[in-house]
């Protein structure tokens, strides 16, 4: 909170640069160069063979299914898309890779120029991308300290060889919050084309924030650092709040920013130095010469883009026009496909797609994120929800009984009519049994009686309360209302006609 008041009073002297790096593990069954499987959670070194161990003279394999996920997301993603592109050797020593390089592209990308375009408070913003690549991933070390043997490191291969799509922006945001929403909207197009888990805790999906400060108006950009390490939307945001901050003071002390990877650490809440820059001279890049050069013909391209589905954007789009529902609304609810789907069903089931919304995200969401949950796993189905909203709808019961009767629908799986039927909820709208209750609550409460008929108008909102509380929650408001204002006006004193 602090952090973000001092960054808004910061930002009239330094603006400041964001360019984002997302890697994005490929949803394929087998790996990028080999026939081993991907699959996630088995036993260490289990899905390995020569090719993904790095034995000398094993030749790698480019998986079709890769190439057609990375024409998809460039294709959603609006960039051209190379006929032909290569792939090179990233030189490198570490016991991650043992084959010492990792095959990734350089020179010529699969694809290039796209944009991604999102709505950041009510403005639409449309970043550029850079460039859209292949690459593999590399194995996964277990350092001294996480196991029984001390001063040691074990390496697991199996993740080795995986298949990741890399996709680098412009340096064209301007904020933590836009780099947020940017990488939101991001996840929630790959994870539309089902090309990605986009599990960021799982490492589905990764991102590298650089980020550097200019005096605003300026130009030129300034010294960036890369900050690696953040496993949530929010760490990014945090990671690059604090980033500007540390680069502010810097500068205000007179300062110069060095170029370095820094890590964030999200437990302290800080960036750490990890290294100073590498450079792409660093990695000796050379052509790899196991591997052909990429061919992609226009007609493939063409299959793919007619089996493109509906995409975030345009669905968010056509909810606002379609349900009348506010852009808010309709971004949150396109985040996923399956909860897309899920709201759709509910607002053309129940012709009330306002109401719906509000169920949906407000309090169904409310409920599956306290539990950790995903709309897949919601416990109550569309078709539940849309009979709870018919019977509050059609008056049978109220809103604040709706909304018990919702938790315990989340809570044991019944339906919504069997939970009023079985707890007597149905609204009472009956007059007579209403003026009863209304008549307790008006000899009980002298006081605000008097007050409402001195002018003041909020009493009247305290007696609806009490009646509704004695009738627990079960009273029609509305009717409610209409009673008690007859009953006070209908006494009132004359004289002051
Ligand atoms: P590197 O060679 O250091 O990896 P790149 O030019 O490939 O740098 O850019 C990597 C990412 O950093 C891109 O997303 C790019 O937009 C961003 N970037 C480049 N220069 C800057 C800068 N001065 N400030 C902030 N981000 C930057
Ligand atoms: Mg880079
Ligand atoms: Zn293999």
């Amino acid at each position: 909170m602090e952090l973000e008041t001092q960054n808004s009073k910061l930002k009239t002297r330094y603006e400041a640069v964001i360019g984002l790096e997302v890697h994005a593990q490929l949803l394929t069954k087998s790996k990028i160069f080999c026939g081993c499987s991907t699959a996630f959670g088995a036993p260490p070194n289990s899905h390995t063979c020569p090719v993904c161990l790095g034995m000398p003279g094993a030749l790698p394999v480019l998986n079709k299914r890769v190439v057609e996920f990375a024409i998809k997301s460039a294709l959603a993603l609006g960039c051209d898309i190379a006929p032909s592109s290569r792939f090179h050797r990233k030189n490198y020593f570490y016991p991650d890779m043992p084959k010492n390089y990792q095959i990734s592209q350089y020179e010529l990308p699969l694809a290039q120029r796209g944009t991604v375009a999102f709505p950041v408070g009510g403005v639409l913003t449309s970043i550029r991308i850079h460039r859209l690549h292949l690459e593999e991933d590399v194995g996964k070390l277990l350092h001294a300290g996480t196991l029984q043997v001390a001063d040691s490191s074990l390496v697991d291969f199996n993740r080795s060889g995986v298949p990741l799509m890399e996709i680098v922006s412009e340096p064209d945001i301007r904020s933590p919050e836009q780099a947020g929403e940017y990488l939101r909207q991001l996840r929630a197009i790959l994870v539309y084309l089902e090309v990605c888990d986009g599990n960021m805790d799982e490492g589905s999906l990764r991102c590298d924030a650089n980020v550097s400060l200019r005096l605003t108006g300026r130009e030129e950009l300034g010294v960036k650092a890369e900050v690696k390490n953040m496993n949530s939307f929010k760490g990014v945001q945090k990671a690059l709040a604090y980033e500007i901050q540390r680069q502010t003071r810097i500068l205000e002390e007179g300062g110069r920013i060095v170029q370095e990877t820094r890590l964030w650490d999200a437990d302290q809440e800080l960036t750490l130095p990890m290294r100073s820059k590498e450079h792409a001279h660093d990695y000796r890049y050379f052509l790899e010469p196991d591997l052909v050069p990429l061919v992609i013909s226009s007609q493939w391209i063409d299959e793919i883009r007619a089996t493109l589905p509906e995409l975030p954007q345009q669905r968010r789009d056509r909810f606002a026009r379609e349900y009348g529902i506010p852009d808010y609304d309709a971004a949150v609810l396109t985040v996923s496909r399956p909860l897309a789907d899920y709201y759709e069903e509910v607002a053309q089931a129940s012709h009330e797609p306002k109401l719906a919304s509000n169920w949906v995200m407000v309090e169904l969401l409310g409920l599956l994120n306290k539990d950790g949950r995903g709309i897949i796993d919601s416990p109550i189905p569309p078709a539940e929800l849309t009979a709870l909203l018919t019977l509050l709808l059609s008056g049978t019961i109220s809103g604040k009984i709706a909304k018990t009767v919702f938790e315990q629908m989340y809570q044991t799986g019944k339906s919504a009519e069997l939970i009023v039927k079985e707890q007597g909820l149905t609204q009472i709208s009956n007059q007579d049994e209403l003026l009863q209750i209304v008549e307790e609550v008006l000899a009980k409460h002298p006081g605000p009686v008097a007050d409402y008929r001195k002018g003041k108008v909020q009493s009247l909102t305290f007696l609806v309360g009490m009646v509704m509380k004695s009738s627990r929650g079960k009273a029609n408001p509305r009717v409610v209302g209409e009673l008690l204002l007859t009953r006070l006006k209908g006494e009132e004193p004359g004289g002051d006609g």
